[in-house]
């Protein structure tokens, strides 16, 4: 096919730029997964992607920008806006940035019409519209469903416009536009992320110091994201092939960091702190079982998140109300209440008794208690000798089996959580598992984020 992008001089894909399409994306109503999926595995291929640009169902504006960007980057990648029905108005625009006109292809059109048949259903004829493409673009198999992609050369830059739905939007990406694609040969990208709890991002910030100066000198980038109480730290090695090894220096960073950031980081790239603590009970033959109350099984439910927890997680008690705390846990009643000097559901002794009791009823060798005001209401005023216990205090206490010498340990700490009722929940069950990671490793005596004492 003459002209065809697929027959253009190849071109050097050093920048990127990723369009996402769509009204329900724009209007704050869709979270944007493609962009960000597509963006990280254009890291991992050596290319960088410079622009994330977001447009609603408009074809002026859609066209606009891929004008813009096909003169801004050498790759550009659009999703969505590829159906059959009147807001999809991706291969019109893309024709008019290319200023050439939609022709019907007829292979596309037999594929479209052999997934109709596949599915047993009748087409309709609206779906025809998705056999069109600009003259000069050629089109790319969809065979998770009925849109088919497009590739073009638009100026000096290659554009692939993939479907809306990550289901079929991932598949064609990896089929279709990965062998496709040529990051610069004399350039090389490594991404590596390592995770850390218990410290504060500006606190985890401050001990890295000047490992997160972003010199043109060092080669190697660090820099720190935060989410749901998890700081991670990023080391990204963008740089020349050899002489210079990236692996190498990549390498000697996370060490570095590893080194100041201590033991509050419990993972790299994938690990979860909940796979990382169930990975170690597995290597060392030990079990771990919960009784929970404010978070009312989210600690279980992080826990049974992992595959094959079941080889160190016996269970858990969710002992909501006080009565449960007392026959499930065995919490003596005398210190639930009612009598004034009685610590209470939401205190100390209640979070040890509960560790302790559930340790010996679930026959486990370490079991984690939590116990909190997770808001809104809730909150304990201050009483004549008692201190307040404002929305977001939280006891967690961790009770474990020394097999030497016959004898338990037990940890207790008071938290002051901040945030939504959802924030401390999830908050408080994630510094759970801290506790118990810090245990293994030895390192009880870590302060952790929002700890009070
Ligand atoms: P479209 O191809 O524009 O018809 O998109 C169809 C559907 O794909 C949308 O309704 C969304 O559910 C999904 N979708 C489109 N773009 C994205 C995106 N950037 N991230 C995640 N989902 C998306
Ligand atoms: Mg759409």
């Amino acid at each position: 096919m003459a002209g065809s992008p697929d027959q253009a001089a190849t071109l050097t894909h050093a920048t990127a730029a990723i369009i996402s399409v769509g009204d329900e994306l724009s209007l704050g109503q869709t979270i944007n997964t493609n962009s960000r999926w597509l963006a990280n595995r254009l890291t991992d291929s050596g290319i960088i992607t410079a622009a994330h640009v977001t447009v609603p169902d408009d074809q002026p504006a859609l066209s606009a920008a891929i004008s813009r960007l096909t003169t801004a980057a050498d790759l550009v990648l659009v999703t969505g806006g590829l159906g059959p029905t009147a807001d999809d108005l991706t291969r019109p625009a893309l024709a008019q940035a290319m200023e050439d006109p939609l022709v019907e292809d007829p292979l596309a059109l037999s594929q479209v019409e052999a997934w109709f048949a596949a599915a047993n259903r009748a087409m309709p004829e609206i779906n025809k519209l998705q056999a069109l493409r600009p003259s000069r673009a050629t089109t790319l198999p969809n065979l998770n469903g009925t849109a088919p992609g497009l590739h073009a050369r638009v100026g000096d830059a290659d554009v692939f416009c993939l479907p809306g739905p990550p289901r079929e939007m991932i598949p064609m990406f990896e089929a279709q536009v990965l062998p496709r694609l040529h990051p610069p040969k004399d350039r090389t990208v490594r991404t590596r992320v390592l995770h850390s709890i218990g410290l504060g991002e500006s606190d985890l910030a401050t001990r890295l110091g000047k490992l997160m100066d972003r010199g043109p000198q060092s080669g190697v980038l660090v820099g720190t994201t935060a989410s749901g109480g998890i700081v991670s730290v990023r080391v990204r090695y963008e740089g020349p092939l050899p002489p210079i090894d990236a692996d190498a220096q990549v390498e000697r960073t996370l060490r570095e960091v590893r080194t100041l950031a201590g033991p509050y980081i419990f993972g790299t790239d994938n690990d979860t702190l909940a796979g990382v603590v169930l990975n170690t009970l597995r290597e060392r033959g030990e079990r771990v079982g919960v009784v929970e109350s404010c978070t009312g099984g989210l600690l279980s439910s992080l826990i049974t998140e992992v595959p094959g927890s079941s080889m160190s997680y016996a269970g858990g008690l969710i002992t909501y109300s006080n009565s449960l705390k007392q026959t499930l846990a065995g919490v003596d009643a005398a210190l639930l209440g009612p009598a004034p000097e009685a610590p209470g559901a939401v205190s100390r002794e209640v979070a040890v008794a509960m560790a302790t009791g559930g340790l010996g009823r679930l026959q486990v060798d370490h079991c984690l208690a939590v116990t909190g005001i997770a808001g809104p209401g809730g909150a304990v005023p201050a009483q004549a000798d008692r201190p307040a216990k404002p929305v977001g205090t939280v006891f967690i206490a961790r009770c474990s089996r020394l097999f030497s010498q016959g004898k338990k340990t037990t940890d207790v700490r008071q938290f002051l959580m901040k945030g939504d009722r959802h924030s401390i929940q999830d908050w408080s069950a994630k510094t759970a598992l801290a506790m118990l990671r810090l245990h293994l490793v030895g390192a009880e005596d870590l302060k952790l984020l929002r700890q009070v004492s």
